[in-house]
């Protein structure tokens, strides 16, 4: 095979698994930012919970106090109760009296509502903590797995890279400024040939041409995409023991 044919199809193979390592390479931002929004939006389901769970706690110590506010009214009332002159003024004081009341007990069943509603509220929240935990958990491995490939990938990278420059300094200047403008072109400098036609374009060459390509002496260029061509014989086939 002719040598400068051979360095710009390795040329070629070590291009494509380098562009392969540093897409995978550029993948690890987005896969990160997924395990980050998973996380993020579990604790806002914990949140969600701790907060509805705080509103309920709040409404009942409010309510507390409000009963205890109506309970200093209500003793006041009824010592006034004790001083009263008239008839007249014990009904509208009796009257006063039994409003704080209603409003007593009103408060109270609010209360026991709540009470009820907290400890639901409360299995929530203990339910979304471990749901919190087991999702950080396993953001924790994946970061760490995320590391790992990341380190795996950039060495790739760094020793293709290093591959890449070797061989292409290795080519001589005109052959590779020929491959380097059609992979500029078209994304690849080379093709392989099978059956008369260039793999990549399918574009069915001359008959000459092919005869020629067959040899791999020199550097044919496809004349639809003039990416540079080379052939691939078929591997020996092996007779099978009768
Ligand atoms: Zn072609």
């Amino acid at each position: 095979m002719n040598a400068d044919l051979e360095k710009l199809i390795r040329l070629h193979h070590v291009e494509a698994d380098l562009k392969r390592v540093e897409s995978d390479l550029a993948e690890v931002p987005r896969l990160r930012k997924e395990i980050e929004d998973r996380l993020a939006r579990d604790r806002a389901h914990l949140d969600a919970a701790k907060a509805v769970l705080e509103a309920s706690l709040k409404a009942r110590k409010q309510n507390e106090a409000a009963v205890q506010d109506l309970e200093a009214k209500r003793s006041k009332y009824k010592g006034q109760l004790m001083e009263v002159k008239t008839n007249k003024e014990y009904t509208a004081v009796l009257h006063e009296i039994e409003g704080v009341e209603r409003d007593i007990k009103a408060r109270e069943d609010v209360i026991l509502d709540e009470m009820e509603k907290a400890e639901a509220l409360g299995q929530d929240v203990k339910r979304e903590e471990a749901d919190f935990k087991a999702v950080e958990a396993d953001a924790k491995k994946e970061n760490a797995d995320l590391d790992a490939r990341t380190a795996t990938l950039g060495a790739e990278a760094q020793r293709l890279g290093k591959e890449r420059d070797e061989v292409a300094a290795s080519v001589p200047e005109e052959s590779l400024a020929l491959y380097r403008r059609v992979a500029k072109q078209r994304g690849s400098g080379v093709a392989e040939a099978q059956e008369g036609m260039c793999q990549a374009c399918h574009v069915r060459m001359r008959v000459q041409i092919w005869v020629e390509v067959r040899k791999n002496e020199q550097l044919f260029q496809c004349e639809s995409c003039s990416r540079v061509l080379f052939y691939e014989p078929p591997p020996p086939t092996v007779a099978v023991e009768p």
